[in-house]
């Protein structure tokens, strides 16, 4: 089985290294010659709307996935007029529009965020009126850890925000004081679905900084699956999806999905049965899911933005993945894995992972 691969980042590199112990093959496509995910497959480079190359990918491949969202949504239809593609190019579409998704999220009654279209200036008074203050505005397409968003309290501040969009479509939405957010990584196989423990998030300046598995409490566990079945099924889902949520006094308010493996997963690799990289494989190729439960407790510490001295943290008691990539401001380089018995000490060790790394 030759599995092709849209996007060649450490996401896909991780793909890889869980399919080779099933006999799986790699090919990756991506824009950039020096993508990591080159380490360990072949890489073909070229533009997502240059098609004959496309074509050329496409050549001998059994399935093609996707490990970043924002594959031209043309790309992945051209492609699976030849081949397979999962996860479905209609929840690729989805996640790729913030405005899409939430609108998704309510025709689903999945609760959301208030949230209000902005096209152009014009709109802010009335959006803003809608979702409340403070709000945050974001560019409803490209945005990621953060980018292309801001936090906004008055209309003077909504307006120069979106001026620094440079006139892309934006959407506003409330500002959720919430009391965690979490994420629900779900795979689903040919009609089969694997949920994978609730994971509890950290993030700063919207970059997922710690991951925390299982979550305390397990009633959101169970609201979290039915809101991911939900997703599930309205678009004929097949691979692992991940939702992530704002827990709110109890209140799961879904923020977005993502069709793909996903950073608050990565403890999965030591801390599950199957990890989401294996489990994604497995649904994309229409295999047996396995088995999604926790070995115990997960911590997952990212490396971000520069590199610590390696000697040093393979000393630390964690388990370590490096992307080799080149280190630049606020880039995901690595991360660092604790497996403990209990969360108290799973907790204590992710902090310690997180001093060093921060020192
Ligand atoms: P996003 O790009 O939507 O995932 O946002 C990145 C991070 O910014 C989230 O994980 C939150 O920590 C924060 N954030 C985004 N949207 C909101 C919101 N409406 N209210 C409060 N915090 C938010």
């Amino acid at each position: 089985m030759i599995v092709g691969v849209l996007g060649g980042g450490q996401l896909g590199r991780m793909l890889a290294l869980a399919g080779y112990p099933l006999g799986m093959r790699f090919r990756f496509f991506d824009t950039a010659a020096d993508a990591v995910a080159g380490h360990v497959a072949p890489l073909a480079v070229g533009r997502f709307d240059d098609l004959a190359a496309l074509d050329r990918f496409a050549d001998g491949l059994d399935v093609v996935t996707y490990e970043f969202e924002n594959v031209p949504v043309e790309a992945a239809r051209h492609l699976a007029q030849r081949v397979p593609v999962w996860p479905p190019p209609e929840a690729l579409e989805a996640s790729q529009d913030r405005l899409a998704e939430k609108t998704l999220f309510s025709r689903l009654g999945v609760p959301t965020t208030r949230f209000a279209a902005v096209d152009a200036a014009a709109d802010l008074p009335r959006a803003l009126d809608a979702v409340g203050s403070p709000a945050v505005l974001k560019t409803r397409r490209l945005g990621y850890d953060g980018k292309g968003q801001a936090v906004v309290r008055t209309l003077p501040e909504a307006e120069a925000a979106l001026a620094r969009f440079a006139g892309a479509p934006a959407i506003a939405e409330e500002f959720v004081r919430f009391d965690r957010e979490v994420s629900m990584i779900a795979a689903r196989g040919r009609g089969e679905t694997a949920f994978y423990p609730l994971v509890e998030n950290e993030h700063r300046e919207g970059i997922l900084r710690v991951s925390r598995a299982p979550a305390a409490g397990g009633g959101a566990e169970s609201i979290a699956r039915r809101h991911a079945s939900a997703i599930m099924d309205a678009v004929g889902y097949r691979g692992v999806l991940t939702v992530e949520f704002f827990d709110r006094g109890g209140t799961l308010l879904a923020n977005e999905i993502a069709p793909r493996v996903h950073n608050s997963g990565h403890w999965t690799i030591e801390g599950a049965a199957c990890s989401q990289f294996e489990n994604h494989l497995r649904a994309v190729a229409g295999l047996p899911l396995g088995n999604s439960a926790a070995l115990a407790h997960a911590g997952m510490v990212n490396i971000l933005g520069t590199m610590p001295d390696a000697a040093r943290l393979l000393a630390m008691p964690c388990h370590v993945h490096l992307y080799g990539k080149e280190p630049r401001p606020g880039r995901k380089l690595g991360h660092a894995t604790v497996i403990r018995e209990s969360a108290a000490t799973r907790d204590a060790a992710a902090e310690q992972v997180r001093a060093f790394l921060e020192s």
